[in-house]
């Protein structure tokens, strides 16, 4: 057995450019199909390779045939984990996906996801989780006392701990059972797919932090973190699963079971940066929200140019939005090098010293001699900006306005998204808006710089203010938060220090034939 998880962690964390490191990181992807007579696996495979913005850490698929329960995952981009041969073994008629950025727990293979654990009763459930809870340590406790965490679990995921306490709980009922009784008790933001051998279950937090719906397939039906995947496996969007909700899919159809009621708080960051533009939230188009994000900000923050170009690909519909409002024309300046922070080859000195030219290329043609209006989608560090108007100046620009198409991040989300530290975002602490506008334009040397309002985002997203979470905006944390030991990446790993130097994991070396956890 070759041990690729090592490997590719070193690789992964050697690799990542500055620049990557300065963006918000996403949290993860979900995605689960229910088709018999369809090829799950590959399903599946697609309806990652669309979520694979969301995660790019790992990757797994678990596959059901109604007997067993196989899951294969690694550390890597969905490309690099699977292949043709790999997908070709995992047949059966349910599956779900995952692919992973951590927000709780390191990245191991034992973190990546989907979890596998075996019931009591010798069945098998996998689980995927996109989001992340903030009662983790007092669900470990519990998991703890009742025996699930033993010397050989490696683990030391939230998402783990839900599906321990899960599998646990169908040891004398129905898995569909367990999760009723279970899933009130989670804090926090997560939006599940998981399954046994037969059936495809799908949850959401009651604040619906998460985008997560429901789409139809001639022969079965599909659940996704984003509708994009629905498009890329020939899907039709049906609804959104609910704030509270659990869906369980089978030959009998789809079951819709309300496990708490609904407190709407979804994540305006989603809108704003996170989700593809070609992306269907809460009925709202993402790249028409952040296109009239674009005309919002050039009636709050108008700017004196004369072309106005966007920080591809992110910030290119709120620039189209800028350019449309103000009569400025628009452009294309930058060309992005989408794939070179995703590489595992371990970039030279040399190469890493071009910083921001690993991954924007300025089109001096178009920027010489020119005022510019130069349109982001956020500014959390301030390194990558002060890197790009550098290059922009260079390349012959003779003035660079930058406007950002969301607020200052000023807060850090505990509900699923890694941003810097407090300490590290280049809004903290500045005691006014006036000063901290122009000590940030000063930090990153441009002419002028402005943010949309909280209240212009609110309203290009059309939903309620009172049903969004902008808490890393505004400060207002809508799920009440414990005190910070009892939260952070590392949670379960200060809290179960036996575990560090454990033997193989459980999970990969299961406890009977029915189902098992493949490693490469
Ligand atoms: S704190 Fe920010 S990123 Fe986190 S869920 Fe709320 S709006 Fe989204």
């Amino acid at each position: 057995m070759t041990d690729l998880s090592i490997n590719s962690r070193n690789l992964l964390a050697a690799t990542q450019p500055d620049e990557v490191e300065n963006e918000p990181r996403e949290e993860c992807g979900v995605f689960g199909v229910w088709a018999p007579g369809e090829d799950v696996a590959k399903l599946t495979y697609y309806g990652l390779y669309a979520l694979q913005h969301r995660g790019q850490e790992a990757a797994g698929i678990a596959v059901g045939d109604g007997a067993q329960v196989l899951v294969f995952k690694d550390l890597g981009l969905v490309s690099q984990v699977f292949d043709e041969q790999t997908l070709a073994s995992m047949i059966g008629h349910v599956a779900v996906g995952h692919c992973r950025y951590s927000t709780t727990g390191s990245t191991t293979w034992e973190n990546s996801q989907p979890i596998f654990r075996h019931t009591d009763a010798g069945s098998g459930v996998a689980l995927g989780h996109n989001g992340n809870l903030v009662n983790t340590a007092e669900l470990a406790s519990r998991a703890r006392e009742l025996g699930l965490y033993g010397p050989h679990t490696t683990a030391t995921s939230d998402s783990d701990v839900v599906g321990a306490l899960l599998a646990h709980g169908a040891a004398d009922k129905t898995l569909e059972q367990a999760a009723v009784e279970l899933l009130p008790t989670l804090k926090g933001a997560f939006c599940l797919t998981f399954q046994d051998e037969s059936t495809l279950y799908a949850a959401r937090d009651p604040h619906g932090i998460r985008p997560l719906s429901l789409g139809r397939l001639d022969r079965g039906w599909v659940v996704a973190s984003e509708t994009a995947a629905f498009d890329i496996v020939g899907a039709s969007f049906v609804r959104d699963i609910e704030p509270g909700e659990l869906l369980a899919i089978d030959s009998n159809g789809v079951r819709s079971t309300r496990f708490a009621e609904p407190t709407p708080k979804l994540c305006i960051f989603e809108h704003v940066y996170l989700a593809r533009p070609d992306s269907v939230i809460h009925g709202r188009s993402v790249h028409s929200a952040r296109v009239d994000i674009g005309r919002r900000l050039a009636r709050e923050q108008p700017a004196e140019g004369e072309l106005v170009i966007p920080v591809p690909e992110s910030g290119t519909p709120a620039a189209v939005g800028f350019a449309q409002e103000s009569g400025i024309p628009y452009g294309q300046g930058l060309m992005k090098n989408a794939y070179v922070g995703r590489t595992f080859i371990q970039p030279s000195q040399t190469i890493r010293q071009l910083g921001i030219r690993l991954k924007l290329n300025p089109l001096r043609e178009v920027i010489r001699g020119k005022k510019l209006v130069v349109v982001d989608d956020s500014i959390v560090r301030g390194n990558t900006q002060r890197a790009l108007i550098r290059m922009l100046r260079e390349a012959g620009a003779v003035e660079v306005h930058v406007r950002i198409a969301s607020s200052p991040v000023r807060w850090p989300c505990f509900y699923g998204i890694d941003f810097a530290s407090p300490a590290e975002l280049i809004a903290n602490g500045m005691e006014s808006e006036e000063h901290m506008v122009d000590g940030v334009r000063q930090a990153i040397g441009a002419d002028s710089l402005g943010y949309i309002s909280v209240e212009g985002m609110v309203e290009a997203t059309g939903e309620k203010p009172s049903e969004l979470c902008a808490a890393c905006f505004d400060g207002t944390y809508p799920i009440e938060l414990p005190s910070e030991t009892a939260m952070g990446k590392a949670v379960l790993e200060t809290m179960m220090p036996a575990s560090k130097d454990a033997g193989p994991d459980r999970l990969a070396a299961p406890n009977d034939n029915v189902s098992a956890v493949m490693r490469p």
